[in-house]
């Protein structure tokens, strides 16, 4: 495949961008080559600067539900652009959007905007300390809630460890406070609450995990997190940035019946604009300022532009009543037809879904949680990346995230998919012979 113009792209923002990107799994670090450069995208479809075309599993990573410019989309951003694009004084959309999120997320009972899921998260943690007054947060490994201090904690050897930072530039004052247990282990969270009565602010899970790819959390795991905040008085903080308004409406929570305090959400909201948001229990959500004493702001916070791509995207969720079910059959078939081709080349795989999210570990074992998810053929998944990629298949450049379908993919574009993954499968396993 030539690519010799995204090549040459990024050799020139290589001279003037640390790395030539601006989110590093961008530049393809997990999977070599040099990273494509797109240009444009509609529905399913997204193109690159040398002219190919792909079909899209990546999406922005979650944010088009409703695929590359929606037309619903584009025309309310472009109305609310030509309005004016910031004000820095409420405006009536934000209202708007938090009417929609609220009605159709019943545990959200008040809503704050930011611009970005990291933002949100860093917010729902802090409301969590000033609420509780208690320092101390438990986070799971293998569990992303952007890319703030708090959270990013290797995890440690045993359920007790208090974290190391998994990054320099991360104080260890900040990783000492953050306790990192494994995901699907209810009972090394009751643990970390014993050896630290009294101290531990929030729990904060992604309730189905999609940044180790994707893991689903074991019947009765969320509710008992539910049990044990609520007994030891600690805020449980559902991050459903990325599940929310993908899995179902009301996001992981309304499958699981699980109610958390607080939810983190982003991605979906924003229909492709820099969007964050957190809310939850309105008694915690009276402890932000100006109501309370905990600290928020943001300047293009509730952003005219991101608020009309959301409320437009969120619209289309709520009055379309098959919307899920339709994505589900979807990423059934595509999961189901993956899993054929794989024990056709008997290839050890893995693969789980969950509304329009799906996941593929090359491992034969079961994955629960990070340490099983690392033991997955990472070489083999470069490969299939790569071979899917001179296919027309745009997948995440790399193992460990989850892919995504939008209202846009139909049967045919799952089919080209299925043809693709079988010709890439029959390439890589007669070399590797
Ligand atoms: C993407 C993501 C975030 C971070 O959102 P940004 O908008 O990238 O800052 C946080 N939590 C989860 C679960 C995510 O998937």
């Amino acid at each position: 495949m030539n690519i010799e113009r995204s090549i040459s792209d990024f050799g020139r923002a290589r001279n003037v961008i640390a790395g030539g990107v601006n989110s590093s799994v961008r530049a393809f670090t997990a999977v070599g080559g040099s990273p494509i450069f797109m240009k444009s995208g509609s529905g399913a479809i997204v193109r690159d600067v040398d002219g190919h075309e792909y079909v899209d599993y990546v999406l922005s990573w979650g944010p088009l539900l409703l695929g590359h410019a929606h037309p619903a989309v584009v025309k309310a951003i472009a109305t609310a652009a030509a309005r004016g694009s910031s004000f820095g004084a409420p405006t009536e959309a934000e209202t708007d959007l938090a009417e929609l999120i609220c009605a159709m997320v019943p545990s959200m009972e008040r809503v704050r905007f930011t611009s970005s899921g990291t933002e949100a998260a860093m917010n729902a943690v802090r409301l969590a300390r000033g609420y509780t007054r208690r320092e101390k947060i438990v986070k799971f490994a293998g569990c992303y809630h952007g890319a703030a201090d708090a959270f990013l904690i290797a995890a440690g050897s045993s359920a007790l460890t208090l974290g190391v930072p998994s990054s320099p530039g991360v104080p260890r004052g900040t990783a000492a406070d953050t306790i990192v247990v494994d995901y699907n282990d209810a009972a090394a969270v009751d643990a970390a609450f014993s050896a630290n009565a009294g101290e531990i602010a929030a729990v904060i899970v992604e309730p189905y995990a999609g940044n180790m790819g994707l893991v689903l959390p074991k019947v009765g795991f969320l509710r008992r997190l539910r049990e044990a905040c609520t007994r030891e008085r600690a805020v449980l903080i559902f991050d459903e940035v990325m599940t929310g308004f993908r899995v179902a409406r009301g996001g992981a929570q309304e499958i699981q019946g699980v109610r958390p305090d607080l939810t983190v959400l982003g991605k979906v909201i924003g229909g492709g604009l820099p969007v964050g948001a957190f809310g939850g229990r309105e008694e915690i959500m009276a402890y932000l300022s100006p109501d309370g004493p905990v600290f928020h702001a943001g300047t293009l916070s509730g952003n005219p532009l991101a608020m009309a791509a959301g409320i437009a995207t969120l619209k289309v969720v709520r009055d379309d009543s098959t919307l899920f079910e339709r994505l589900e059959v979807l990423t059934g078939l595509l999961t189901s037809g993956l899993g054929e081709i794989l024990t056709k080349y008997g290839v050890p795989h893995r693969t789980a879904r969950a509304g329009s999210m799906f996941g593929l570990f090359f491992t034969g074992e079961p994955v629960v949680d990070l340490a099983s998810a690392m033991r997955s053929d990472t070489t083999l998944y470069a490969k299939y990346f790569h071979a899917m990629l001179d296919r027309g298949i745009s997948l995440a450049p790399s193992q460990f995230e989850a892919a995504f379908i939008s209202t846009a993919h139909t049967t045919r574009e799952i089919e080209r998919t299925l043809a693709a993954a079988d010709a890439a499968l029959a390439e890589i396993v007669t070399t590797a012979r």
